[in-house]
């Protein structure tokens, strides 16, 4: 047997009563108490005050946004520039008189606007861009797309790629410094990468590229999952996905520094937006702020290191990413709650059957990384407020007899 290491016990003793009273608001986890939720990084559960806000929406206010104005229809309008307003607070905007929030369907369709709309304004003939190879694919194509249609109308793009140390689960700094320079126009980064479980240290890239090339974030596994300001971070875009944020699939924004033009929505400028989605965002955003987004990151990155510090010392498992080095108790900034593994000898889609049959849910194939990205499947475990020490300690058990 495993002797798990406890480096969190004062954590899940101090934070165990506000944790138990915020997984009791998750409907599907109390109905399921012989399952494990283990694949948040896909999708989020959500608690009962984002249903409610959802049906509360549709049952007593549904109409157009934007449109109509009898009182359903401003009650909607006013929902959808709440929900802005919302947002901007949410992401600590330090300007939101200069801001806009784009709604969008979540992350892929946020960065493929701005890839779309937004980016080819900004080029010339020559230029370059840096952009992730081994983060999500949705933060690769948009950008890859875009350089292809600048190509076809004989504007010229150079694509450099985001040098990565997959050791330390971090951009490095000393290639970035190297690969920018005068023609770099934009870089694509990612708050927190979906498997490799590193908290992306965004300041490297600020840095590199100094103050005037706008930085796009992928925040979608972030928002949600730890404090997100971009006054702090200092960055131009935050795409995000609602249904990974404990809200309705569906939803997701693209907030960006300086506006340009109508804040617009799914369907194009003006189109009509997915209002319920909006209800369920706004819903989500206020309990996510309850509870506290800083506490929810300590809570799983020490689920996470539980489960990591077991796994190190079981040698029929390979663990990815930096949560296979970093030191048990280091900061919370630099991980999160994701931990990606392999077998030895059993693959991954057979181990994730074997997870299920004990009840633990996880996520096993290649993840949609990137095109520099791992090529053989893996197991995910990733992890939110609802997730317990006890499941870790059940999942690590099962792991331990399949040594
Ligand atoms: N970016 C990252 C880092 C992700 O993990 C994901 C989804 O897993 C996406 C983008 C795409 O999100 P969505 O499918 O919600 O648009």
């Amino acid at each position: 047997p495993i002797a798990a290491r406890d480096h969190s016990a004062a954590l899940f003793a101090e934070f165990g009563p506000w944790q138990r009273a915020l997984r009791d608001q998750f409907p599907i986890i109390t109905g399921n108490p012989e399952l494990a939720y283990l694949d948040s990084a896909a999708t989020s559960q959500k608690p009962q005050a984002v249903l409610d806000a959802v049906q509360a929406q549709l049952t007593t206010a549904n109409a157009n946004a934007g449109r109509g104005s009898y009182p359903w229809a401003n009650a909607t309008t006013a929902l959808v520039a709440d929900t802005r307003d919302r947002i901007r607070t949410f992401l600590d905007d330090p300007d939101p008189a200069r801001s806009a929030v784009h709604f969008t369907g979540g992350t892929t369709e946020a960065l493929r606007v701005l890839a779309q709309d937004w980016l080819p304004e900004l080029l010339r003939d020559g230029d370059e861009i840096v952009v992730p190879f081994a983060d999500h694919e949705a933060n690769l194509s948009p950008w890859l797309e875009a350089r292809d249609r600048l190509a076809r109308q004989g504007v010229r793009i150079r694509v450099r790629e985001m040098p990565y140390q997959t050791s330390s689960g971090d951009y490095d700094p000393a290639a970035l410094a190297e690969l920018t320079g005068p023609r770099t126009r934009f870089v694509a980064a990612t708050h927190v990468h979906h498997v490799y479980g590193g908290n992306m240290n965004v300041h490297l890239i600020r840095r590199a590229v100094g103050p005037d090339v706008p930085i796009c974030l992928d925040a979608a596994q972030s928002i949600g999952h730890l404090p997100v300001s971009v006054a702090e971070l200092d960055v131009d875009f935050v795409a995000f996905s609602g249904h990974k944020a404990l809200a309705l699939p569906g939803s997701g924004a693209l907030w960006a520094r300086q506006a340009r033009g109508p804040e617009f929505v799914p369907g194009g400028w003006r189109g009509s937006p997915n209002t319920t989605g909006v209800a369920s965002l706004a819903a989500a955003l206020d309990w996510l702020e309850a509870a506290g987004t800083d506490r929810i990151a300590r809570w799983t990155v020490a689920l996470a290191a539980r489960l990591s510090d077991g796994l190190r010392q079981l040698d029929a498992y390979e663990i990815l990413g930096c949560q296979r080095s970093l030191p048990v108790d280091s900061p919370v900034q630099q991980r999160c709650g994701i931990v990606t593994l392999r077998h030895r000898d059993i693959g991954a889609r057979d181990l994730g059957f074997i997870l299920f049959s004990h009840g633990f849910m996880v996520r096993t194939d290649g993840h949609c990384q990137g095109r520099a990205g791992e090529r053989s499947s893996s197991v995910r475990v990733s992890l939110h407020v609802y997730n317990t020490p006890e499941e870790i300690d059940r999942l690590l058990a099962v792991l331990v007899s399949l040594a």
